[in-house]
């Protein structure tokens, strides 16, 4: 993909003090939690008074739990005043009692919370994904390593999902090469009519052409950001889709030929797979409710900012993306603002141009793009298992 219409707004922060600002954030998040213990030991009586409930229901002896007189906090005396219970009355078999009503309560809460929304992603194994398609080597369309790739998908994907779809066709480039291409689409509850769409690209730029050192520019890009971390969400994903199976329809389409020729204006021999996408349907008024491109989401040092084009294109899918994230405490990396300051051309423009609402999720800032750097040990379990808690929280 490419930037469009570059500005310097935003783009000035180092990593560094991105780092710093995350852990930040971070530490205010286990702040706000660590109220919830502290409130239960100053405030026992509703957990003591439930507990009486329960056990009058079996017991002989009247548990009598009411307080003296409560001391007033010179703090928050509403919130925070304690409720000492009568030690002669409560002895300490039923403190005992208590103590596991309370764990009891607690542990029912917190699985009752897993049960609305289960959250399945593994980002180690993503990263066993991501590395399993570096062992194809480059996967540039018509070389033996994307052949390699593409059955890999498909084999992996019918392991996974209820129909795999995959469609092949021909590509002539502007300079009259015959390439062969593949997007295979994975598709869970196939016969839900509202849908979700995922993509993301599975092939490998030929060449290295943001590289300083020109003699490196003619080699392929080896791709483990730009390739190969979208294709290993998909099938972590798909681990867990399978396990729970998702509320409304899914789709995850793995496009081929994005990264082979020039982002331009206009584009030639790119978004290929996109674009023929776009113009052959798996069926006819296929609609999904929204979709989302996800791109380059593997760096160690992940930030994402919102796409110009998705916000354009489709606000409310842009809003809901970021607000998942922060929801799970994830809005060091997704970032609120600022937006990136150029438009990014991408696979979801050919999806947008179609009538989709897609938007493109990338860190585009990434030190390795289109460069014989971008290696394994440039991306991480933890941004890999980031993304995929975010990607699938969206779909349940
Ligand atoms: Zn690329």
């Amino acid at each position: 993909m490419k930037k469009e219409a570059q500005s310097a707004s935003g783009d000035a922060d180092s990593a560094e003090t991105r780092r710093a600002q995350r852990k930040a954030v971070r530490g205010s998040h286990t702040l706000c939690l660590s109220w919830i213990p502290g409130l239960a030991l100053a405030y026992p009586s509703p957990w003591l008074k439930l507990t009486k409930l329960a056990l009058s229901a079996f017991s002989p002896h009247d548990f009598d739990l009411k307080s003296p007189e409560p001391i007033a906090l010179t703090r928050c005396p509403e919130l925070f005043r304690p409720t000492p219970y009568n030690d002669s009355v409560l002895t300490w078999g039923s403190r005992v009692l208590v103590a596991c009503s309370v764990v009891l309560l607690a542990t029912a809460a917190c699985s009752g919370d897993r049960a609305e929304k289960p959250m399945r992603f593994d980002g180690q194994s993503a990263m066993r994904y991501a590395q399993a398609q570096m062992q194809f080597g480059p996967r540039v369309p018509g070389t033996p390593g994307a052949q390699r790739a593409g059955d890999w998908i498909i084999t992996e994907m019918r392991a996974r999902a209820d129909t795999v779809i995959v469609q092949s066709w021909t590509h002539t480039t502007a300079d009259g090469k015959q390439l062969p291409m593949r997007n295979i689409l994975a598709r869970f509850r196939p016969g839900l009519t509202n849908r979700i769409l995922y993509l993301t690209h599975w092939d490998t730029r030929p060449v290295s052409d943001n590289s300083t050192n020109l003699g490196e520019r003619q080699l392929p890009v080896p791709g483990a950001n730009d390739g190969a971390s979208g294709v290993a969400l998909f099938v972590a994903l798909a681990d867990a889709l399978k396990r729970t199976p998702p509320a409304e329809g899914v789709d995850l389409l793995f496009v081929d030929g994005e990264d082979y020729g020039s982002f331009g204006p206009p584009v030639v021999d790119a978004l290929i797979g996109s674009t023929y996408f776009a113009s052959h349907p798996p069926e006819p008024g296929y609609k999904p409710m929204f979709g989302v491109l996800w791109d380059m989401i593997g760096d160690a040092d992940l930030v994402i900012k919102k796409e110009p084009y998705s916000i354009d294109a489709a606000p409310e899918v842009v809003e809901r993306v970021w607000r998942t994230a922060a929801e799970l405490g994830h809005d060091d990396v997704f970032v609120p603002a600022p937006p990136y300051g150029y438009g990014i051309t991408d696979d979801h423009l050919p999806l947008i141009q179609a009538g989709m609402r897609v938007i493109d999720v990338i860190d585009l800032e990434y030190a390795y793009h289109h460069r014989p750097t971008d290696t394994i040990d440039k991306i991480s379990a933890r941004s890999l298992s980031i993304v995929g808690e975010v990607a699938e929280a969206l779909l349940r």
